[in-house]
């Protein structure tokens, strides 16, 4: 059904045609959307405003977008926001006066800091009426904050929210009052303002909401230019398409939308094309149990088994400096330059690891064959032993420098295994089959030992085979095989998506011990005995993305040596906050409670016996028929810290989702084991 079919029946009052988007009138969508759960509504809300934004102040396009996101920027710009909560209740503290013992007061009782602010500043009288924000202003602003770094970065970080919201509007009426009990509390500016510092907007607007709402704008934008009305569900679902085929290859509005504002939807696709310097989300794989369940996925088809290297995911782009298309037209700094070209890596979150890598930007050119005009290539960075010459565990790799890393300073030496090649002189090839793409690295780049090499692969179907390609994958210290579709459009590298035509089998899977999370600590209790001094145990959950709430799943005490509790206990005690945040889901019974809560940073691998469902955790619990209180959410049984993931960032944890795929998988698989479910 068609979402756009009053266009301008909700214009804000106070916006005329190339006035600045007022951020009210942003805000009141805001609102809008977080009162209901239908996604179809969402997207209809979003678009109507974005469409409204293209008819009256086409130039804030852009700042109105990225708000909506909740982000400043593309992830690769590296600008990132989650100020911790001290900061901000000083802020608020300062801008309305009141006390930080009341402010912590009011933050106990109701828990949502965007409300507290929204509260306070409703309490405070108002000598005059500050200037209106503007979408582009709080865009600026909040920019201004997150940039504020070096000597007296929290001073000036203070002073920058101060600005912010002493300019916000509470959105009441004379004499309403915040509504806390719903936890809503309405079109508040300053609420708003708030949760965008603290990084969660957590409107229920999912990106792929916010992606097919701004398509559907466009589309309608476009027929309206046409003298036609109303768009058909024919033209939406075009647009969708263009635009979801547009983002997967380039994940940067920073380019979409100027290209969006100069020829439209229609013309999206010629005008944004993959491009070295902005990275893409990487393809993921499914899990598998056994070499058996590979060729059942497989049968009939040919796939490829490579080793699955066991250090840090790289995306590395290069563009020759002769070359026609130079670097993306994009704000991605231009790290690594040589004779032959420039060059960045990205991470499997698309951060830029150029300044941690500069090792491997230096000796890139000596593997890339001349001639070569620009490339992006899909990679694992390993932690090599130059004696030995061999891989080494993923542990050696942790203890590089992440920053400002200079060549000659570099003790732990790596390796770069590259797997795939997504784009080549000027040309993305993710719509290619695998078998070509891979042809095409190998024509491309020159192996050097120790310094670049192809992952390792078997072509075999046979099982014996596959086992013993399996084991060597293992000696050589990998993980295991990563399996791969190698014809056809099955084949096609598919960015962002956990995908069925790529499968891992790890070493460990086999023992039967299933795949390991990566959990977010939200929680801790202190230890006890020997262990007073630190915390013994800790409180974990997975990620819920189309909710924005870290979910508990279990709590975790196992596989902690003395010294790294130490460290723990150093690196966690910093991030303490007075209550659970509002984004936590967990069981409010007090004898669950952990001693202390954590702001979300911190990304463990855990490995677990099994998966059984619990009235104590809430992870996936909605999903699994739990909930309303009642929880039933999965829970670990006998979690094992593995690792301590740097790699990850807390939004980039197992999701609820893939929590709740293990436990299906592990019910169907052990039927006859009968998993049941923990009532402790
Ligand atoms: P997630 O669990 O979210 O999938 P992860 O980072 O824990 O992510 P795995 O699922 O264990 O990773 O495996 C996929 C990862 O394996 C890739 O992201 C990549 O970093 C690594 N890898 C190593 N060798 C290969 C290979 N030959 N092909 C593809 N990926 C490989």
């Amino acid at each position: 059904q068609s979402t756009l079919k009053s266009p301008t029946t909700d214009a804000y009052p106070d916006w005329k045609a190339g006035d600045l988007v007022p951020y009210a009138a942003l805000c009141t969508t805001f609102s809008k959307i977080e009162m209901t759960s239908k996604r179809l509504e969402i997207i209809s809300l979003c678009s109507l405003f974005l469409r409204q934004v293209m008819r009256l102040t086409p130039a804030d396009l852009l700042p109105t977008v990225l708000l909506m996101t909740g982000k400043l920027a593309a992830d690769y710009a590296g600008i990132e926001l989650g100020i911790g909560e001290s900061l901000i209740m000083k802020a608020i503290g300062d801008t309305t006066g009141r006390s930080l013992k009341i402010i912590k007061e009011d933050q106990q009782k109701i828990g949502d800091l965007g409300l507290v602010a929204a509260k306070s500043r409703s309490n405070q009288p108002t000598m005059f009426k500050p200037k209106p924000l503007t979408v582009r202003g709080v865009h600026e602003g909040l920019m201004k904050i997150a940039i504020t770094e070096g000597q007296g970065a929290q001073g000036r970080k203070v002073d920058g929210i101060k600005k912010l919201l002493s300019s916000a509007d509470v959105g009441l009426a004379k004499g309403q009052t915040v509504d806390i009990s719903e936890n809503k509390g309405g079109p508040s500016e300053s609420k708003f303002i708030i949760r965008a510092l603290e990084g969660k907007m957590r409107l229920g607007l999912a990106d792929k909401s916010l992606q097919v709402a701004l398509a559907h704008a466009m589309v309608a934008h476009s027929v309206a230019e046409d003298g036609k009305k109303v768009p058909s569900e024919a033209d939406l679902k075009k647009g969708e398409e263009v635009f979801k085929a547009v983002y997967n290859e380039l994940p940067a509005y920073e380019v979409i939308v100027p290209a969006l504002l100069k020829g439209g939807i229609w013309k999206l696709r010629d005008e944004c094309k993959l491009q070295a310097g902005v990275p893409l989300k990487p393809m993921l794989a499914k899990p598998t149990k056994s070499i058996t369940e590979v060729l059942d996925r497989f049968e009939g088809k040919d796939f490829t088994c490579e080793y699955k290297y066991d250090g840090e995911r790289a995306q590395i782009h290069f563009v020759a400096h002769d070359s026609v298309d130079g670097y993306a037209s994009t704000i991605a700094p231009k790290e690594g330059k040589s004779d032959r070209g420039v060059s960045n890596i990205f991470s499997r979150n698309s951060e830029d690891l150029s300044k941690k890598y500069p090792d491997i930007l230096a000796k890139l050119p000596s593997w890339v064959k001349q001639g070569t005009k620009s490339f992006v290539l899909d990679c694992e960075t390993v932690a090599w032993d130059v004696e030995k010459k061999h891989v080494l565990p993923f542990q050696q790799l942790m203890t590089r420098k992440k920053k400002d890393v200079k060549v000659e300073d570099v003790k732990v030496k790596v390796c770069v295994f590259a797997f795939d090649l997504l784009y080549l002189n000027g040309e993305a090839l993710v719509n290619r089959p695998f078998r070509e793409r891979r042809d095409l690295m190998y024509a491309v780049f020159d192996e050097v030992e120790g310094e670049f090499s192809f992952a390792k692969f078997g072509n075999s179907r046979d099982i014996d085979e596959i086992q013993i390609l399996l084991e060597d994958s293992v000696k050589a210290s990998c993980e295991g095989l990563m399996v791969k579709m190698l014809d056809g459009v099955e084949s096609h590298y598919e960015p962002s998506r956990r995908s069925q035509n790529w499968l891992k089998v790890k070493k460990d899977y086999l023992a039967g011990a299933g795949d390991s999370l990566d959990l977010v600590v939200l929680g801790a209790y202190h230890g006890k005995g020997k262990r007073t001094s630190v915390y013994g145990a800790f409180l974990l959950a997975c990620y819920n993305p189309s909710t924005e709430i870290y979910e508990t799943v279990c709590n975790i005490g196992t596989g902690f040596s003395e010294a790294l509790l130490a460290e723990l206990h150093d690196t966690l005690s910093p991030l303490v906050i007075d209550r659970p945040k509002p984004f936590y889901s967990h069981s409010a019974v007090p004898k669950d409670q952990p001693d202390v809560w954590f702001e979300p940073r911190f990304v463990w691998e855990v490995k677990t016996a099994d998966l059984t469902l619990s009235p104590r955790y809430t992870a996936a619990a909605s999903e699994l028929g739990g909930d309303a209180a009642g929880h039933k959410g999965v829970s670990l049984r006998f979690p094992r810290l593995v690792r301590v993931r740097d790699d990850k960032k807390a939004e980039g944890a197992t999701t609820s989702r893939q929590v709740a795929e293990m436990y299906r998988a592990q019910s169907e698989q052990g039927k006859e084991k009968k998993v049941g479910v923990d009532d402790e």
